[in-house]
């Protein structure tokens, strides 16, 4: 899947940044290509969704739980009652 260019990655990051948006719905408000790999090219800008509860978040907001298969913010870590180190 092609990545799109950096400008656009930018413009998706600051939409979707502590929102719980969708690629789709983002893409259509900004109008832009759904075809690409979003979620790779937010990562390298360091946003990435919470793998529970779907919000985006800077990548060092969220906790890798192994045993959850994912990364997770600090709401959901509480709900599994989960403590942080
Ligand atoms: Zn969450």
């Amino acid at each position: 899947v092609e990545r799109p260019n950096s400008n656009d990655t930018a413009k998706m990051a600051d939409f979707v940044d502590g929102t719980c948006k969708s690629v789709v719905e983002a893409c259509e408000a900004l109008g832009l290509d759904e075809g690409f790999d979003w979620d790779d090219a937010l990562l390298d800008l360091n946003v990435e969704r919470c793998s529970y509860c779907d919000w985006w978040y800077d990548s060092c907001m969220l906790t890798e739980v192994p045993q959850k298969n994912g990364f997770f913010c600090d709401q959901c870590l509480a709900e599994f009652g989960i403590e942080k180190d």
